[in-house]
């Protein structure tokens, strides 16, 4: 289906050699890596099309600012977002939430109102709703997880209340893989006339996104994730609650004109991003979008469920007790796990010694964690330039590691 080996070529550090033993990269869902359009795209930016946008009358100016609002509408036509006024540039995920935390509890929240997270959540998600809380008196609720990774969907309803003004949760888990029912979780929120912010960090990736047909009032992600570049991301906002928002920082490019009497905001987008924006990383970030839609998102679907498969098989077949934490019945390429009671540390440092790259401990998902009743797992995480062959290094460097650490 794919051609794997052409794909690879995409991807220059794939090639690197670490301790002398060829890189196997299986830390995707931390980040993925460029490939050379994204990175010449950066490096045509800053050659051939540098200066600062939005505000020059000069050729430069006008061609950069028309690289940015081309970039804009790429996004917007990835998630399929209505207009492009609706796609607001941030640093990544974790600005865009608490852009909305801030801006959402300044116009919307005040003491006793209560705020839906779940429990798998990642930190991002997490801190700047409590930092909120702390600041307002708001109770944040959260959605309990079951033994699969699944959220207990009937948990879920009951937190609703007359209090009730905000949920935010997670589309895949960084952790589990689990796929969140988004579309349920979507629907039971608009009952209760609530609006929903979708973390999409993990799930962009992965599978096609549609905003319209998803009714999510806000889909949040990074670049970095998607095989762009680091330091941005996109917010998607329905119209008609970016309009009720107040502006998140003040600034140049954010405003309609400015005395000391008064100051009037400028609109969607620019509203949001005060500042100079990236404009050499958001013309790096379509490239990628427009390099993934070339592979083809099902297409990527489809592999990487296939390797997450084999890895799975792979894991459980070992000669020695293996706990996977996340068994949903719909997972993203992510496989967390421990072996005996080999510590997750040390497993992720020896298999660094073999090449292998895999992510160890909390995965800034401390309650999630706490909630399963351990410290941190191995989690081995997947791309579509990930090959079988990787997965059976990785097999046996397990094999190895095992042995290494295990008295029989
Ligand atoms: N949300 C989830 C589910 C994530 O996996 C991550 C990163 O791992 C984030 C949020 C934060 O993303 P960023 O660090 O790019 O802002």
């Amino acid at each position: 289906m794919l051609d794997i080996q052409a794909i690879r070529k995409d991807f220059p550090i794939l090639g690197l050699k670490v301790y002398d033993k060829p890189l196997i990269y299986f830390d995707n869902a931390a980040t993925t890596q460029k490939p050379t359009v994204v990175v010449e795209k950066i490096r045509d930016g800053y050659y051939n099309v540098n200066a600062n946008i939005h505000r020059g009358v000069h050729f430069l100016s006008q061609a950069a600012t028309e690289a940015h609002e081309e970039a804009r509408r790429k996004v917007q036509q990835f998630i399929n977002a209505r207009y492009s006024h609706e796609i607001i540039f941030t640093r990544g995920t974790t600005e865009a939430i608490n852009l909305v935390a801030s801006t959402f509890a300044d116009a919307f929240l005040s003491s006793g109102d209560e705020v839906i997270i779940s429990a798998m959540e990642h930190h991002s998600n997490i801190v700047p709703w409590q930092i909120q809380a702390a600041g307002k008196d708001i109770a944040v609720k959260v959605v309990p997880v079951d033994e699969k990774g699944e959220l207990c969907m009937d948990a879920y309803r009951r937190l609703f209340s007359e209090k009730t003004k905000l949920v935010a949760v997670a589309h895949v888990s960084n952790v589990l893989g689990t796929v969140n029912p988004v579309e349920d979780i979507i629907a039971t929120a608009h009952n209760h006339n609530v609006p929903v912010l979708i973390d999409g960090a993990q799930a962009v990736p992965h599978m096609r996104i549609d905003v319209e047909r998803l009714d999510v009032d806000f889909y949040v992600f990074s670049a970095h994730k998607i095989y762009g570049p680091t330091g941005i991301g996109a917010l998607y906002g329905k119209e008609e609650w970016l309009d009720k928002l107040p502006p998140y920082q003040g600034g140049g490019e954010m405003i309609a004109s400015v005395s000391f009497e008064k100051t009037v905001f400028n609109e969607l987008p620019f509203k949001f991003e005060a500042g100079t924006p990236d404009y050499i990383g958001s013309t790096a970030f379509a490239e990628a979008l427009r390099y993934v839609e070339g592979i083809g998102m099902e297409r990527i679907a489809a592999y990487e469920q296939e390797l997450l498969r084999y890895a799975t098989e792979k894991v459980q077949s070992l000669d020695i007790p293996v706990r996977i934490f996340g068994r949903a019945g719909h997972k993203s390429s992510v496989l967390s796990f421990l072996a005996g009671d080999i510590h997750h540390y040390d497993m992720g440092m020896l298999l660094d010694r073999l090449g292998i790259a895999v992510r160890t401990g909390h995965h800034c998902a401390q309650p999630l964690m706490q909630a399963l009743g351990i410290e941190g797992t191995v989690r081995a995480s997947f791309a579509f330039y990930n090959t079988k062959e990787e997965i059976d290094a990785f097999a046996d460097g397990l094999e190895r590691v095992i042995k290494m650490l295990t008295k029989r």
